[in-house]
């Protein structure tokens, strides 16, 4: 993925300081594009036969192998579109190609299989989790309630409960992480592998799911915005909403002399005069060991100054900073709020949008598409594009974190991927962030642990009618076997 800038910005390219990312390619002409490498974008474009190695090396079709080693396709082609519910071509046809690059869940289809007698589920129907930590992309509390209404799709169907605990041994963990996130299972940035889960078990990783915090995170319809403070008592903003005659489709800070951003948590604030003060760390830090505490700016860290969060000393990209004056002293600090207008990847993640921004001269107050030809919204997150060359793309509809976590939760459960494509357990993310459990995750779950009444015994589906004909299908995907 590249950045076609237009013409008039090469100068202003060349004469920055040694810029991140690079013009890699110059114009030959007066009207040709400038060409700009970005980090993160250096693996693409993968051919589409790099791509499919990958992708059936990745996810268990194929066996591990140099991706650019002259192999035989067709037949873990075959496997692949079988168990995706695709035409068994074992050719590179454009379905196939586009299940490829659909961001899906990062558990293999063809896993290595259980080497003990029995399911691999467990033994006790009364489990518990923990939420390790939080994302910058949305308030802990609608987090929380979001993981609790996954688990809950499971017990409607199911004995099982499932209680949260703030703190000690649980048996399902939920993290967040970026790349490395300490279980040799790396994530890949944004979109691709969206999450990984574990399978029942005894060891400390079983049962627990891990969300890839490169994706941004949402209810599947956009930026959610908790208020804080305010007098909407913690409501959600409300976008576009009117003030002063006025329409905006992000937090403001017009009308204020603060510099703090609000909204208003109903479409006229002209009218109903509710409002809240929009995420921000000069409000409020998260997770950390601060309890909270908003940013001091500046702080010292290592000897050096900041006035704003940094992701400076950390090798997970989170924004932080300090709590007081003086990290290096008292060793106090929280994890930075996202703004509503955060963008992703680019190479400012976390950071938001800085409008109006100055590019090519003109000036911008929301998002382009400006030299793109993928139609991406993105933005400056400095107010002149020309010199700092600072952007992200700004957020979208993002990935429903509501049904990344109950399909995690099945694999959690014991649950193996499902070749219906309505199915919950279907391993791509679905076009739609809305779903019910289809009759195949049912089946597949009371397989494991029956229904949730007592009251009607009915006796089990076996997991070769519930699932697919697949022989294999049945058994449970054990990503975690490595660590038993
Ligand atoms: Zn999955
Ligand atoms: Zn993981």
């Amino acid at each position: 993925m590249s950045l076609p800038a237009p013409a008039g910005l090469l100068l202003l390219f060349l004469l920055a300081l040694p810029p991140l990312p690079c013009p890699r390619a110059a114009p030959t002409e007066e009207k040709s594009p400038v060409v700009i490498t970005l980090p993160g974008d250096a693996l693409s474009p993968l051919s589409d036969r790099e791509l499919a190695a990958r992708y059936l090396q990745r996810y268990g079709y194929l066996e591990a192998t140099n991706p650019e080693a002259q192999v035989m396709l067709e037949t873990p082609l075959k496997a692949m579109q079988k168990r995706l519910g695709l035409p068994e071509t074992g050719e590179l046809d454009a379905p196939t190609l586009t299940a490829m690059r659909t961001p899906r869940c990062g558990v293999p289809d063809v896993g290595r299989y259980k080497t003990f007698e029995g399911d691999l589920k467990w033994d006790h129907t009364d489990l518990t989790y923990r939420v390790d930590n939080h994302s910058p992309d949305l308030d802990g509390s609608i987090i929380e309630d979001t993981f609790a209404r996954a688990f809950d799709v499971w017990s409607q169907v199911t004995p099982l409960t499932f209680t949260r605990q703030q703190d000690g041994e649980v048996d399902i963990l939920i993290q967040f992480g970026t790349r490395d996130h300490g279980d040799h299972l790396s994530f890949d940035g944004e979109y691709g592998v969206l999450a990984h889960a574990f399978v029942p078990g005894n060891t400390p990783l079983n049962g627990d799911a891990h969300f890839d915090d490169d994706e941004f995170w949402t209810l599947g319809r956009g930026v959610v915005v908790k208020t804080h403070f305010g007098n909407a008592d913690g409501s959600l903003c409300h976008f576009p909403f009117v003030f002063d005659g006025k329409s905006y489709s992000s937090c403001t800070t017009e009308g204020r002399e603060d510099g703090l951003p609000w909204c208003a948590t109903t479409p006229n604030f002209d009218q109903d005069k509710t409002y809240g003060f929009c995420p921000n760390e000069l409000l409020f830090t998260y997770d950390g060991n601060s309890n909270g505490a908003r940013c001091v700016f500046p702080f010292v860290f290592e000897g050096k100054s900041y006035q704003g969060c940094t992701t400076d000393g950390r090798t997970d990209g989170y924004r932080w900073c300090a709590t007081t004056a003086n990290f290096d002293q008292d060793k106090k600090y929280g994890l930075c709020p996202n703004r509503d207008t955060a963008v992703t990847g680019g190479n400012s993640q976390g950071e938001p949008c800085a409008f109006p921004f100055n590019l090519g001269g003109r000036s911008y107050s929301s998002c382009t598409t400006e030299g793109r030809d993928d139609g991406r919204f993105w933005c400056a997150t400095t107010s002149d594009f020309d010199t700092d060359q600072k952007w992200g793309f700004c957020p979208g509809e993002g990935i429903s974190l509501f049904v990344a976590a109950a399909h995690e939760f099945g694999h959690s459960l014991g649950l193996n991927h499902s070749s219906i494509r309505e199915a919950l357990m279907y391993p791509s993310y679905p076009d739609q962030a809305d779903f019910q459990l289809h009759a195949d995750d049912i089946e597949g779950i009371q397989y494991l642990y029956g229904q949730n009444t007592g009251a009607q015994y009915q006796a089990p589906i076996s997991p070769s009618q519930a699932r697919t004909e697949d022989e294999d299908s049945s058994s449970v995907v054990d990503e975690a076997l490595d660590f038993f």
